[in-house]
């Protein structure tokens, strides 16, 4: 695993896992119990410096301190949705700009996570895909999306769900995915459920398999078409793992025992609307445990792709449900702050405002 050390040789603290640490700082006494001390402080309070770690004795910090740096992100602003859907804009150490998203929904407060800088998958209908893929995020920066907004949420609040659907391709960036995957779901770290955890994939059929045999997270597969060339004029991926790969993968995954998959479907007007792509979805969907999340695409000005209308939105979904599938629409959040789906990347910091100064400064906070 990459350890991303600084010019110093220091190595990042919050990419690696514990049994890393360790064996990092052999030699220092104690180093099981140092290590788990040292990473409780970092995930579960927040520690910024090793000085703080006021249970530690004064040597073992100096070790920390001499091996090892704790990273953050910048927060370089907030904006917030009439909706209550916040958008916060993070830079990155070497300058690149990412975003998440944190969206509330009667008692659930989910998170969606970015994974790369921009997205390699060039899916036509997505403004993340106009980027290109810039670089892939280190584990640190990944889990520390949850870990920063967390620390500004009042006390009572916290964030119940996590979806890898900000920008960029999970699966792409797989080594990486799957250790922040286990800071999110260590104990002694972010402390989240698998229940919880949905990691939203185009189709990277060879990394689904893997992602599932090594953590049991939910899976989320972004389908968007009932045919190989409609799938293919907007989803490039498709040419390289065709729609029928996908689906026979995904009735194969072990997942299925004892999860549903999601398949997401951005909906587009004459595109993948009609009656019957209902029917052709119904089909496809035969022999799975799943759940359809129908997703009206969110208009932009970048794109000549319109949104149906809500009476096709309903005349769709009901022939899913009539058939016995479990299928929602996914209600648009956020689009005033260009935080909806496929949105990420095209946001204007100056429009931000010290979310997490307000916040704290609320009473009670
Ligand atoms: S929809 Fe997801 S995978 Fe496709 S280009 Fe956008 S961010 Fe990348």
């Amino acid at each position: 695993m990459p350890r991303y050390p600084r010019a110093d040789g220091r190595l990042d603290f919050k990419s690696l896992t514990l049994d890393e640490i360790r064996a990092e700082i052999e030699g220092v006494g104690s180093e099981d119990f140092r290590a788990l001390q040292a990473y409780k402080w970092v995930w579960q309070r927040g520690a910024r410096t090793f000085a703080e770690m006021n249970n530690i004795a004064k040597g073992a910090r100096a070790t920390f301190e001499e091996r090892f740096y704790i990273p953050f992100l910048e927060c370089e602003g907030v904006l917030e949705s009439g909706d209550g859907t916040t958008k916060f804009l993070w830079k990155t150490e070497d300058g690149w700009q990412i975003e998440s998203v944190l969206i509330p929904d009667g008692d659930r407060l989910t998170l969606c996570v970015s994974s790369q800088v921009g997205c390699a998958m060039a899916c036509t209908f997505c403004l993340t895909g106009d980027l290109g893929l810039k670089r892939h995020l280190r584990p640190s920066e990944i889990a520390n999306q949850p870990l920063q907004i967390r620390a500004g949420l009042l006390a009572g609040t916290r964030i119940t769900n996590v979806v890898m659907m900000g920008m960029g391709e999970p699966l792409h960036n797989f080594d990486n995915l799957v250790a922040a995957l286990h800071t999110y779901l260590s104990e002694d770290a972010l402390g989240f459920s698998h229940r919880r955890v949905t990691v939203s994939t185009v189709g990277l059929v060879p990394a689904m398999r893997k992602l599932v045999d090594v953590l049991p997270v939910n899976l989320a597969v972004s389908l968007n078409a009932t045919t190989e060339a409609q799938r293919s004029a907007v989803m490039p991926v498709n040419r390289k793992h065709s729609m029928a790969e996908l689906l026979e993968a995904c009735r194969e995954l072990p997942i299925l025992q004892h999860k549903r998959i999601t398949f997401e479907y951005v909906m587009m007007a004459g595109f993948n609307d009609s009656m019957d792509d209902a029917a052709r979805l119904v089909e496809l969907m035969r022999g799975m445990k799943v759940k359809i999340n129908l997703i009206p695409y969110n208009e932009n000005p970048a794109r000549e792709i319109r949104r149906p209308t809500d009476a096709r939105v309903y005349d769709f979904q009901t022939v899913l449900v009539q058939a016995g599938v479990q299928c929602s629409v996914r209600s648009t959040r956020g689009i005033d702050i260009s935080a909806a789906c496929g949105q990420l990347g095209k946001a204007d910091p100056r429009s931000a405002t010290d979310w997490f100064a307000r916040v704290r400064a609320q009473p009670g906070a």
